[in-house]
């Protein structure tokens, strides 16, 4: 068997979690790898898949009298820089994502900022909470006795539901509170509390052994974190994406999906990047008067846009991801992006360019000294 493997260590993009994983790479594909807690998780394994999927996208694209058309970068790039001088700063929308590095969001936020445009990253389900507050770490569900979840980890992150699990194993009681009475819950609970709706949650039964791990939009979060202080429990907020945290801990609003709507429908200049609010509600967008759509596969949000940019994935890039527990971990790229597309972060400097905006730094490195110093 000829060529060099090559094993890159990097981070699963799969959930907030965060998981340690090793793609395996030879003649510059990834074929295989594995992760520390494949036991627990193959989610993995679908993220390596879209890699080099024959859908990817790998040149630019311009809609012209209704159809795409492949063009340069150059043309792409220049054609949103014109566009967008004309528009006032109110009507423009800068569309953030928890499935991007810090990186790619810190850039794309200083450019929103340069231009006093609006930004927000949708956080979906994820606990609306001030994580710079959360100190609390996954293993510390293993040592709990007292367990109470909000929300459902077991089908959404199964290595935290694998620890609660074991928790279970060595006595802690476990109690769900729920707005479905999903069997998954059931059989892992010795409690189960059937809630009409996450707007405000009453907890009973929380001390210093007691671990509260939020995984729903809980209306009354910051109370329950003062009152899981007051006893020294401990409050786990559990964040959908893989960088859901850190895009909130940039400085990003984090917005839920009602406000996350709001904003799609009262923009006219819509930049969005790695998000596909088309999925959510195909009318959303019809208001849009220019809409450009930097992603890696063409989306149902992507087929609505002026211009596409061809991005590159999360295997094809350097980077960092902040999982649920604050964690800032580096990913690393095993293999060149597909055709023409590039890592988000350098198709905003880009752009920024064209609009003549120094956006301060040189190099990944300056950014990463700033996204280390927002995120930690
Ligand atoms: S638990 Fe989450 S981060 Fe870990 S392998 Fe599964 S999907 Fe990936």
């Amino acid at each position: 068997m000829g060529g060099i493997l090559k094993v890159v260590h990097t981070i699963c993009p799969g959930c907030s979690v965060g998981c340690e994983i090793s793609l395996i790479v030879k003649d510059g594909k990834v074929f295989d790898g594995n992760s520390i807690n494949d036991e627990n998780c193959l989610q993995w394994k679908g993220y390596y898949k879209i890699i080099d999927h024959e859908k990817r996208l790998k040149k630019p694209l311009i809609k012209k009298n209704g159809e795409f058309v492949e063009a340069t970068w150059n043309e792409a790039l220049n054609l949103i820089a014109e566009k967008l001088k004309n528009y006032n700063p109110e009507d423009i929308v800068f569309i953030a994502s928890g499935k991007c590095t810090n990186e790619d969001n810190y850039v794309l936020k200083k450019l929103a900022e340069s231009l006093k445009a609006k930004i927000g990253h949708c956080i979906c389900n994820s606990p609306k909470v001030d994580y710079s507050k959360i100190s609390t770490t996954i293993d510390d569900i293993e040592n709990a006795k007292n367990i109470i979840i909000i929300g459902d980890v077991f089908s959404e992150h199964a290595l935290i539901g694998k620890k609660v699990v074991k928790a279970k194993e060595k006595g802690a009681k476990v109690t769900i509170l729920n707005t479905v009475e999903k069997d998954i819950l059931k059989l892992n609970g010795d409690e189960f509390i059937k809630v009409d709706d996450y707007s405000k949650i009453d907890l009973k039964y929380v001390d210093e052994e007691t671990i509260i791990i939020i995984n729903a939009p809980v209306g009354n979060i910051d109370e329950i974190i003062e009152n899981a202080k007051a006893v020294n429990a401990k409050v786990l907020p559990v964040a959908k994406h893989c960088n859901t945290v850190g895009a909130t801990l940039i400085g990003i609003p984090a917005l839920n999906k009602d406000e996350y709507l709001e904003l799609l429908k009262n923009s006219k200049f819509l930049y969005i990047m790695g998000e596909n609010p088309a999925l959510i509600d195909g009318n959303i967008l019809k208001n849009v008067e220019f809409l450009v759509v930097q992603d890696i596969f063409l989306t149902e949000t992507a087929k609505l846009a002026d211009v596409v940019l061809p991005a590159a994935c999360w295997a094809e890039k350097e980077g960092t991801f902040t999982n649920t527990e604050r964690r800032v971990q580096k990913i690393n790229k095993a293999v060149d992006p597909p055709g023409e597309a590039l890592p988000d972060w350098i198709i905003i400097k880009k752009l920024s360019e064209k609009l003549g905006i120094d956006l301060g730094f040189k190099s990944l490195e300056d950014i990463q000294k700033e996204v280390i110093k927002m995120t930690t």
